[in-house]
């Protein structure tokens, strides 16, 4: 492994409350911050409950635009005058729901790191095109996008997560040799643009991850850490994510 920290980063998606925020407090009872960078990503309205939290906070999404007349989004500053350091970008959730293409993700990621924040920029597959075996195409087109819009210095501020579509809140996880030979394409491809580049990006697994299963998928050489849907939702459980990294 170079020098390259893992991360456990929980998206709580359109979920939670404020007394969960609460229960959170005791996140890091028995993690070890120095180890592993832990985030939490809860609805931009939570945001400000967890002030004066020892764990890093994130937005779920970001403008690519500064401020003006778009209802319903967020900048960046704002996330970053709420505490954020992250921001996770792409994620298939919005891709699908909201259409959000990979030039506009690129967009998203680029005002992120412009404005001071670390984009958690998510990629991955639909069953289909694994099936049909476009699986490399597809991710090297979802790459492409962000390098032809960022230089290798301006993509080095990112995190990249791999979340294979058919493995996110289906119980279903990719095993750990399948997400270690993804992982690994990812980095070979980032390597065709930088070598520093690829060897410095943190690339997180994202897909029904949850206690029994990290420590495995966190062990393969190219998985630096994971992004957790569900199971970042109860303390005990996400706690023992973290320390698994
Ligand atoms: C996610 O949506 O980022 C995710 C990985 O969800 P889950 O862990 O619930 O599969």
């Amino acid at each position: 492994r170079y020098m390259r920290k893992p991360i456990v980063a929980g998206n709580w998606k359109m979920n939670g409350s404020r007394s969960l925020v609460k229960e959170f407090s005791t996140l890091m009872d028995g993690v070890d911050s120095a180890a592993v960078e832990v985030i939490i990503c809860p609805p931009a309205c939570y945001l400000s409950e967890f002030a004066g939290a020892d764990f890093a906070l994130g937005g779920q999404t970001v403008s690519e635009l500064d401020n003006g007349a778009h209802t319903g989004d967020i900048s960046a500053q704002m996330l970053i005058e709420f505490g954020c350091k992250y921001v996770i970008v792409g994620h298939s959730e919005r891709r699908d729901d909201h259409g959000e293409t990979s030039k506009l993700v690129a967009e998203k990621a680029l005002k992120a790191i412009n404005s001071g924040l670390t984009p958690i920029i998510c990629i991955g597959e639909s069953l289909q095109t694994r099936e049909v075996g476009e699986l490399e195409s597809f991710l090297a087109a979802q790459l492409d996008a962000l390098t032809s819009l960022m230089s290798a210095e301006q993509l080095s501020k990112a995190v990249i997560a791999y979340e294979p579509i058919w493995a996110i809140g289906t119980g279903v996880t990719a095993t750990p040799e399948q997400a270690q030979d993804v992982h690994a394409f990812i980095r070979g491809h980032l390597a065709s643009f930088s070598e520093d580049l690829a060897s410095g990006m943190q690339i997180l697994y994202g897909g029904s991850v949850k206690a029994s299963n990290a420590k495995e998928l966190f062990a393969q050489p190219d998985i630096d850490g994971g992004l957790i849907g569900g199971a970042s939702l109860k303390v005990e459980e996400f706690r023992q994510v973290c320390q698994a990294a």
